[in-house]
């Protein structure tokens, strides 16, 4: 009785209200839906719901949170997504903060977040979905593809058609440091007011044109803005932890970005983002042996100044590692154990 309730309740969203209380004993209360019907959702409220992106061993859907803040009748729609990357977490401590303070009766549009987008990564403790391959290079994935392409592939039919505007939180990755900082495009007047409004230490300009070696796909930013999403990635500090300050600074950044937006009224106080990088790059080890870097987040350095010394097994100083060119520190790595080839710094070149 129990499974023919869960099947008919999964495949609508128009038995929501009437069932629910019937629903909890299954699935915390939370109905799972195959697709959001943002159209069949209740104004004046925050909905939660389970989305359903394909299914594990035991035939059970693959599950992912969903918030949804559903204003008035305006059409807009903010969508954030955390966790990607299953080990970065500030993002889904910010989206459980922010939506705890949005009073939905002053919204006008919709807010849809998904706190926590790589479920089976997050459960897990790792960055790549579990085929060990990074989701946020391979989009538009397949529909008859391999596991990471079909779950990309549902990613991109059916949460970032849905969305006007974008916002990706992520966190640096395991063994390093991130500042807080922005990717977007800033010649985009709506990108760089997005960013801007988002209060991050440090702008990376770019595109988010896909590049990665190997990999021939597009991150989630560079798909959405593909189909005409406005969309920026925004990088909260550490990997598997949860940072008070990043959270704090990232809430408030996404309550400027509502009010921004005209999502709600409201008086933006913000000072404006002067670190503003045309390009980055990674500065990367030529021996291997234990890493010491001598530069903090966010340091502006002249060239030639020092930024790290390598020392071997027993102690003695093998490398020195200086800054190729003026520059600001947007990341580093904290793990002193490099192989050659390991990263050093994250180096942003700001615009004259
Ligand atoms: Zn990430």
């Amino acid at each position: 009785m129990y499974q023919k309730l869960f099947l008919i309740l999964t495949t609508s969203l128009f038995s929501y209200s009437f069932c629910q209380e019937n629903v909890s004993a299954r699935n915390n209360g939370i109905l799972v839906v195959e697709d959001l019907h943002l159209e069949q959702l209740e104004s004046g409220k925050i909905h939660k719901l389970w989305l359903q992106l394909g299914e594990n061993e035991l035939s059970e859907p693959i599950k992912v949170p969903v918030l949804i803040a559903k204003g008035d009748g305006t059409p807009k729609v903010l969508g954030l997504t955390a966790a990607i990357h299953g080990n970065e977490l500030n993002g889904i401590a910010i989206i459980h903060q922010f939506f705890s303070k949005i009073d939905v009766t002053k919204l006008k549009g919709t807010i849809i977040a998904i706190p926590g987008l790589n479920s089976l990564a997050v459960a897990r403790n790792q960055r790549e979905f579990l085929d060990r391959v990074d989701l946020n290079r391979i989009l538009p994935g397949k529909p008859n593809g391999n596991g990471s392409e079909q779950m990309t592939y549902k990613i991109g039919e059916k949460i970032i058609p849905l969305f006007d505007y974008h916002v990706d939180l992520h966190t640096a990755s395991f063994g390093r440091i991130n500042s807080l900082y922005g990717r977007g495009d800033m010649k985009d007047e709506t990108l760089a007011s997005m960013l801007q409004v988002l209060e991050p230490d440090i702008i990376v300009s770019n595109r988010g044109k896909a590049s990665f070696g190997s990999a021939s796909g597009l991150t989630m930013r560079a798909f959405a803005i593909s189909k005409g999403v406005k969309s920026v990635t925004m990088e909260y500090g550490n990997p598997q932890v949860y940072q008070k300050d990043m959270i704090e600074r990232g809430v408030k950044g996404l309550k400027n970005l509502i009010i921004h937006l005209g999502l709600r009224e409201g008086e933006i106080v913000t000072s404006t983002i002067d670190n503003i990088c045309s390009k980055s790059y990674w500065i990367y080890t030529d021996k291997g042996g234990y890493l010491d870097v001598k530069v903090s987040l966010n340091q502006k350095l002249k060239k030639d100044e020092l930024i790290a010394i390598l020392r071997n097994s027993f102690g003695e100083l093998i490398a020195t590692y200086r800054a190729p060119e003026d520059g600001i520190v947007i990341g580093k790595s904290t793990n002193p154990v490099n192989i050659s080839g390991g990263r050093i710094i994250h180096l942003g070149i700001l615009e004259k």
